[in-house]
């Protein structure tokens, strides 16, 4: 996909918009979220525009989603954080802001406040084998 011309994190990237980068190679930029939702908040990108993950070559995606357990290792080490979450939003309704995909991670303490959402429900009698038929039906499209 070529990159839109305003693409904050493209030009992080190429280094036409200043970041606090920790690691970068031929596929992989990462750097510092600017508005942290906690001190080590880290950000994990491709090199390469896409919008959303799913636009991605898988081999792409293993290079990117390759570094993530050495950087969280790196940010738990230096953040003292007691565990994290990797965090990836795709589309606006899911809360994706920049339109060029993303990593969060994001370092976790008991006492952060940050919380966690997980509305869990339960199925329906039945709704729960449609959507595993429509599902394997999808992957076999
Ligand atoms: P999301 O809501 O998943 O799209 O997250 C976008 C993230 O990008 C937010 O956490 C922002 O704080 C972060 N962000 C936006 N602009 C910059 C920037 N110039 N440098 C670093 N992080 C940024
Ligand atoms: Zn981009």
């Amino acid at each position: 996909m070529d990159a839109p011309v305003d693409c904050v994190f493209c030009k992080i990237a190429a280094g036409e918009i200043p970041s606090l980068k920790v690691f970068d190679d031929a596929t992989t930029f990462a750097f510092l979220d600017i508005n942290p939702l906690a001190d080590g908040h880290l950000l994990v990108i491709p090199r390469a525009h896409y919008a959303q993950l799913d636009e991605m070559p898988d081999d792409e995606v293993s290079r990117v989603t390759g570094h993530l357990p050495r950087l969280a290792r790196a940010v738990v080490a230096a953040t003292g954080a007691e565990g994290y979450n990797i965090l990836q939003n795709n589309g606006a309704v899911s809360g994706q802001a920049v339109m060029h995909v993303h990593f969060h991670i994001i370092p976790r303490t008991g006492a952060d406040g940050l919380g966690y959402r997980w509305n869990a429900g339960q199925y329906p009698t039945g709704r729960d084998r449609q959507m595993h038929e429509a599902i394997v039906s999808a992957l076999q499209s």
